[in-house]
């Protein structure tokens, strides 16, 4: 299908939120580009407006709606259609349509059918109910997701799509659907397709990459094979075994040994793990429904320690969930303590509309207290990550380069394979998107300096 009209053509798109968002406005684009629309780089200069939203955390859900505020005059001037794709709730939907704020919707399993919307739209047609009847198998493994040329490097592939954990502050069940993982083959084709294309890097993704599962039917011995994420990682790393290889996110409750042993057996396999923890106290973990305790969580750090050694580990800790008392405070602050994270992702609980927490729960830690507690980990978890960058002091690491640095253009930035950002000075000989051994010399919180050893 072609764009019927010259009226809305030209499209623009802006991420709010996570990694699964940057991946999906690949696969949106593509998806407008096939059926003959165009990518426009300035926002002044577009027909169609589409803002790619996350309702995970408040923040990106206030940052939306400052957004589409000091738009609204570029719409009323240019008629200007706009569209909100990927998590939003049920709540912010109805807010924006009564406030004449946005034309349409599109949840992450619609995709696909954004060029008819606008073609409803473009036609003043009203789209029928029908129209966006249930398909909880979409996961866009037939569609290549739109490469930017500038930044042809590192690359995110979701392998998953939506989440069968229910955790009680958690939107995604809702916003995204059930599970579903993406066919082993197309996701093997597609990394070699981006290694034959100069990537070196690639981030696999999914709200819970752990329980990534796909059964392929074998029709000549009537036997069905199951591919799990230990068995897809061993085919990439020996599939493509020049590229990088990542992944995120990871939870506790699904992480099998397996994986473990075959990060420890790739070498292109990078050694880092997002570890989500949430809470250090069990009573908390219980009301979130996080299906772990604390003491299986250290278990498993332990595991990966064992196995990999190298292996860095980040986390996500959320502080002043609903019931969270000092003491289950404290018994995160200890937790922290014992682990000693590389580094972390933290933020105060907000209840987000539509969650089991929000209909539920009692969100009765005050605001102040949110806020302490929040500073105390922040705080905290910098002391760690200082801890973990001194060891790599004097070691050699391999980098992956990819870019010059924004704060001395002397420099060049790039990642060791535990994802920690080094910086070094630049040298003639070497380009983006090269490999290099960096001695590390010095480090902040959260760089590591070096020089190529
Ligand atoms: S594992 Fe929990 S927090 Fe993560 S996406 Fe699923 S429901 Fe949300």
């Amino acid at each position: 299908m072609k764009s019927k009209n010259n009226l809305y053509k030209y499209f623009y798109i802006e991420n709010y939120g996570c990694q699964m968002n940057v991946s999906d406005s690949e696969i949106i684009t593509s998806i407008l580009l096939n059926h003959g629309f165009f990518l426009s780089e300035k926002i002044e200069t577009t027909d169609i407006v589409l803002l790619n939203a996350c309702s995970i955390r408040e923040k990106a859900e206030l940052s939306l709606t400052r957004k589409l505020e000091q738009l609204k005059f570029l719409k009323k001037k240019n008629k200007i259609l706009f569209g909100i794709t990927g998590c939003f709730s049920k709540k912010l939907k109805e807010f924006f349509l009564k406030e004449k704020k946005v034309d349409f919707f599109v949840e992450p399993d619609f995709y696909k059918k954004i060029p008819n919307i606008i073609q409803y739209i473009s036609n003043d047609k009203i789209i029928p109910p029908s129209f966006f009847s249930k398909n909880r198998k979409e996961t866009y493994e037939d569609i290549i997701p739109f490469s930017d040329n500038k930044k042809k490097i590192t690359k995110f592939l979701s392998i998953t799509r939506g989440c069968n954990n229910m955790c009680t502050f958690c939107i995604v069940p809702f916003t995204r659907g059930r599970e579903k993982s993406s066919n082993p083959y197309s996701i093997i084709k597609e990394c070699k397709r981006l290694y034959k294309i100069g990537y070196k890097e690639i981030t696999l993704l999914g709200q819970n990459v752990d329980s990534y599962q796909y059964i392929i039917k074998n029709k000549s011995i009537k036997k069905d094979m199951m591919v799990k994420f230990s068995d897809l990682l061993s085919l990439l790393a020996t599939e493509v075994p020049f590229m990088r290889i990542r992944f995120s996110t990871s939870n506790p409750h699904d992480m099998s040994e397996s994986v473990l042993n075959v990060i420890s057996k790739y070498p292109n396999i990078c050694k880092h793990i997002h570890l989500p923890v949430q809470s250090g106290s069990n009573k908390i973990l219980k009301l979130m429904n996080r299906k772990y305790s604390r003491e299986k969580y250290i278990n498993l750090i332990e595991k990966i320690r064992n196995i990999i050694p190298e292996c860095s580990i980040s986390h996500d800790i959320m502080t002043g969930f609903c019931g969270e008392n000092e003491k289950d405070h404290q018994d995160t602050i200890s937790l922290m303590n014992e682990i000693k994270y590389n580094y972390g992702y933290m933020f105060s609980y907000s209840p987000r509309p539509g969650t089991f927490s929000y209909k539920k729960l009692k969100d009765d830690v005050p605001k102040h207290i949110k806020k302490e507690r929040l500073k105390e980990i922040i705080d905290l978890q910098r002391e760690h990550s200082l801890f973990r960058m001194k060891e790599f002091i004097g070691k050699t690491q391999e980098i992956l380069i990819e870019g010059i640095s924004k704060r001395n253009n002397k420099n060049w930035y790039g990642r060791n394979t535990q994802n920690i950002i080094v910086v070094f000075p630049k040298k003639n000989f070497l380009s983006i998107g090269d490999t290099i051994n960096v001695k590390i010399l010095n480090n902040t919180s959260a760089t590591l300096i070096g020089e190529i050893d």
